[in-house]
């Protein structure tokens, strides 16, 4: 029990971290391109927040938090996703009197408690973005460029960018009553979380993943098909800037995304993968939400977020390698205890230096030494002893290439920089 990690939960060793840093940097990365700066939020929150941010009716809220009640009889959540708490943290920090739009990103881990299979865990994390304070739609098109730069930029290039809109809570009314309307005369044929979906939150029931439903509601009209003005015109400016920055897209009708609180723009982006198709990231504009947390009236959001587990398992099932540059640039071989003193300072100066380098520390023989240097996949070895310390000369040996060269021990960081 005691030496096995919780069940959904994965340790992230050497042998992967690099993945993640190098995923984690150029996310960074571009979101600094596009002017995007980190927010970090607490880990928990006040489960409220996240029944009203992220909707009562959802999976996520009924299903899968993690909450508890902490000493102090206070109801907590651990975070199942990044929005509400960056939204939370925007309005408690008052970061809508800073010039608008605020443009936010987070790394985050999230917490759901769902069947752990391949690409789903307790424990997962979580990339996103958010810009809060402007309803233009020049915003959702940025957002949805950011996002495409980023996965071009770490070589996913069949992507296929799926857009739709939610409509508005005007337009929603109407649709509803349509939507609900339609599903009475299907009862008969509806699973029971469609049934509920009816009453509470009718267009979910596109997203359900019950056979038998799917089959029967082929006809079943789309929120796309019944926007008002403003969000059909909203949709209609989104498709332009696309267009002009030549990022292609389709648009899915049946996207409706799980969460309450998006309205008018919503995306998805799908990588094709050998055999299987499969989402790497979703967003949305969200313009309720806001207020809804508390905050001022006027003021909409659009964001995404994707999940780090599911896009390093695209990446791999595509064949794109991440490249492991933490390989050190030397070894420093040593014999006997006189160059094992001087290996000390020579080791030293190479890392002053910014030469990533190690030596021995187990006391092992030359042999060995070259051994575990070769392990380290480093670079180029170098051989210390009294012969080398008393001639100021050492052999380099280029460990790619067999080729060695004599130099002196004092030039040992400048030719290393030269050669690096
Ligand atoms: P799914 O339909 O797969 O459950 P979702 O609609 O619940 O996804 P979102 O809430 O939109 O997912 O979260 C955004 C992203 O987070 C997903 O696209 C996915 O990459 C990732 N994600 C969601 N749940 C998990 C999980 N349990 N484990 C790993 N990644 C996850
Ligand atoms: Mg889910």
């Amino acid at each position: 029990m005691l030496t096995k990690a919780p069940r959904g939960t994965k340790d992230i060793t050497p042998k992967e971290s690099y993945k993640w840093n190098y995923v984690e940097n150029k996310f960074r990365e571009i979101c600094s391109l596009y002017g995007y700066e980190e927010i970090r939020t607490p880990v928990f929150e006040h489960t409220e927040l996240f029944k009203r941010g992220v909707g009562d009716t959802t999976d996520i809220v009924q299903k899968e938090m993690y909450s508890f009640t902490d000493k102090g009889d206070r109801e907590i959540t651990l975070k199942p996703e990044g929005t509400a708490g960056a939204v939370r943290a925007f309005i408690e920090n008052k970061l809508y009197s800073e010039p608008r739009p605020s443009k936010l990103f987070y790394i985050t881990p999230c917490f759901r408690y769902e069947r752990p299979q391949a690409g789903r865990q307790r424990q997962f994390h979580q990339f996103g973005v958010e810009a809060l304070g402007s309803d233009l739609p020049s915003i959702d098109a940025e957002v949805i460029a950011l996002s495409v730069q980023f996965f071009k930029e770490i070589g996913l290039k069949d992507l296929s960018v799926s857009i739709n809109s939610v409509g508005c809570p005007k337009c929603r009314e109407e649709y509803n009553k349509k939507l609900r309307e339609y599903l009475d005369k299907k009862s008969e044929v509806l699973c029971e979380t469609c049934i509920d979906r009816k009453d509470k939150n009718p267009m979910r029931v596109i997203d359900c993943k019950n056979k038998t439903c799917q089959e029967n509601l082929k006809d079943i009209p789309f929120m796309i098909d019944n926007l008002c003005d403003d969000c059909k015109n909203h949709f209609d400016m989104l498709k332009e800037y696309l267009n002009e920055m030549r990022i292609n897209y389709v648009v899915d009708k049946t996207i409706v995304r799980g969460l309450d609180y998006y309205k008018k723009t919503a995306f998805e982006i799908i990588s094709s993968d050998i055999g299987a198709q499969s989402t790497v990231c979703g967003g949305g504009r969200y313009d309720g939400l806001v207020y809804e947390l508390g905050g001022p009236k006027d003021i909409t959001g659009v964001g995404f977020a994707l999940g780090v587990e599911r896009l390093l398992l695209t990446l791999e099932n595509n064949n794109i390698e991440i490249e492991n540059n933490n390989s050190l640039d030397i070894f420093v071989v040593t014999i006997g205890e006189k160059a094992n003193l001087k290996s000390f300072s020579i080791v030293k100066s190479l890392r002053d230096n910014y030469i990533k380098c190690d030596k021995d520390h187990l006391n092992r023989s030359v042999k060995a030494q070259f051994k575990y240097s070769d392990k380290l996949n480093s670079k180029f070895t170098v051989v210390i002893g009294d012969d080398e310390i008393e001639n100021n000369t050492v052999v380099l040996k280029n460990m790619n290439t067999s080729e060695q060269f004599t130099i002196s021990l004092s030039n040992l960081v400048d030719e290393l920089k030269s050669r690096i």
